[in-house]
């Protein structure tokens, strides 16, 4: 049987480029799939913050000319193979070589550039995927421009297009659709990219995709409604038969406190008891006091609306009143980070806060904290939580999105269940929630606690199933074609 080819097209790639869980799940994924014989290969921006480990290495394949409006673009194509992956990388120094990923005034230009130039790459990369799997907004054109320009050279390949967080649509006025994306009119409806009078690259993505997923079987509910669904959910249920939640998993090799080289001290479900060194050296390092009855609990996000910062702020004096110390790592609005700042500068005996994107220190407040607070507003999968469970950190969480798939509440009478929730967005209940956590927590009999870290660590989240899922997609694109 021949194999499946498909190529993953996105702007953040781990280990290359990642703000989050798309650049992770992008870079774990493929692996999965490959593991299960497919052929898959990734596309990215050649950003100028790729680690030089990896530029040095990359190939010049050649250069070709990409459309962009009314002219073109020099565009260099790289390849790199990365553990087995084959990674290809559009460069223009113009566009990519810049601080940082997006936020730029002419982004539309750039991401449309990069949809473009995915398309007119592919027969100088030897390799016509069976599908392009995009993901979020800065790939929704490339479904667009693959029905609009391609077809007849490019007739047999289909699209999946994954929503990895609806919040970020990129927006951008009715004036770009010409001159920048050299789209005519016949595009600008509302099954089309329009969106209350201006270019929407999310909506084109889905809207022009053969299937459209997204990272959690809730949220996949949750975006159909006009709650969560960001002024799309007409659209979104108009495709429900179209729409999957296939839920995120995580990389198991490089969370595994049993192997773990960025932690402290290995430990397993089996044997817990080296958690207990991770995190008095933690503590140690967080210059706050090692001590190691007081529960230690965890913030690891960006710090934003939507991770439920607002709930945080409404009750972290009557949390901290509690026997409890807080950690927190992360970057985001300036409001927050102050915030935080200032939490630290009150409380230093019992608040460590680390304003950085740092992935090493993550892991080691993965496996050196006792609890993982994450509130959110909304969250289309969540890593963090999956991080948790698999170091016997227990999820503290709002029961939304993702969170609900994969969080189910503590149940001491029967023993089940692998962390704590609340359902309303509100401090109060958050509250409730952490003292419920802490009562637990500080049982003279510490059975309750054990049970609940073993429940955690025995959850199987890594990619296996959910890739099998994906899988079965692609193959029933790939009998329509
Ligand atoms: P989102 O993608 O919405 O930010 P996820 O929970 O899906 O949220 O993924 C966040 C990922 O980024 C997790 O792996 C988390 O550990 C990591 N992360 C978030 N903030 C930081 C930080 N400041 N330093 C290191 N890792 C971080």
């Amino acid at each position: 049987m021949k194999k499946l080819k498909v190529l993953f097209a996105a702007a953040e790639v781990a280990p290359f480029a990642k703000t989050g869980g798309l650049g992770e799940v992008v870079g774990t994924l493929p692996k999965a799939l490959k593991a299960a014989g497919l052929d898959v290969r990734v596309i990215l921006p050649k950003y100028s913050n790729i680690p030089q480990q990896y530029t040095e290495k990359m190939n010049f394949i050649t250069s070709i000319k990409v459309p962009v409006g009314k002219g073109r673009q020099y565009c260099g194509l790289l390849k790199l193979e990365y553990e087995g992956l084959i990674c290809y990388f559009i460069d223009n120094e113009f566009y990519f070589k810049r601080a940082g990923m997006y936020g730029y005034g002419d982004d539309a230009e750039r991401f449309s550039f990069f949809c473009r130039a995915v398309l007119e790459a592919l027969p100088e990369l030897d390799f016509i995927p069976n599908i392009i799997h995009c993901h979020d907004w800065q790939t929704g054109l490339i479904s667009v421009y693959l029905k609009s320009f391609y077809r007849s050279y490019l007739p047999n390949v289909r699209t999946v297009f994954t929503i990895h967080n609806l919040k970020y649509q990129g927006i951008f006025p009715y004036e770009v659709l010409h001159d920048v994306l050299g789209l005519n009119e016949e595009h600008f409806t509302i099954d089309g990219l329009e969106f209350y009078g201006a270019v929407n690259f999310m909506k084109g993505g889905f809207n022009y995709a053969d299937v459209i997923t997204t990272v959690s079987p809730n949220y996949a509910r949750e975006i159909m409604t006009p709650e969560y669904g960001e002024g799309l959910h007409g659209l979104l249920q108009k495709r429900s038969e179209n729409l999957h939640g296939i839920l995120n998993g995580l990389d198991y090799n490089e969370y595994d406190p049993a192997s773990d080289k960025n932690i402290y001290a290995n430990y397993n479900m089996k044997r817990t008891a080296k958690k207990k060194i991770n995190k008095s050296k933690l503590q140690r390092r967080l210059q706050l006091p090692a001590q190691k009855n007081v529960p230690l609990m965890a913030v690891v996000s960006r710090l934003v609306p939507q991770k439920g910062m607002y709930l945080i702020e409404q009750v972290w004096e009557e949390i901290l009143a509690q026997e409890v110390q807080l950690v927190v790592l992360g970057t985001g609005e300036y409001y927050y980070e102050q915030f935080f700042k200032e939490m630290a500068h009150r409380y230093p005996e019992q608040v460590s806060v680390n304003i950085k994107f740092d992935g090493e220190l993550a892991h080691k407040i993965y496996a050196g904290a006792d609890m993982l607070i994450m509130p959110s507003l909304f969250e289309p999968c969540g890593l963090s939580q999956l991080i948790a469970l698999r170091y016997g950190t227990i999820p503290i969480v709002r029961h939304t999105g993702g969170l609900v798939d994969t969080i189910q509440p503590f149940d001491e009478l029967n023993g089940t269940g692998n962390g704590f929730c609340f359902t309303h967005f509100d401090g109060g209940k958050l509250l409730k929630a952490v003292k419920k956590a802490l009562t637990v927590y500080q049982q003279k009999q510490k059975h309750a606690w054990r049970r609940l870290m073993k429940n955690a660590m025995k959850y199987d989240y890594s990619w296996d199933k959910s890739a099998e899922k994906y899988i079965q997609l692609y193959n029933q694109l790939g009998e329509l074609a």
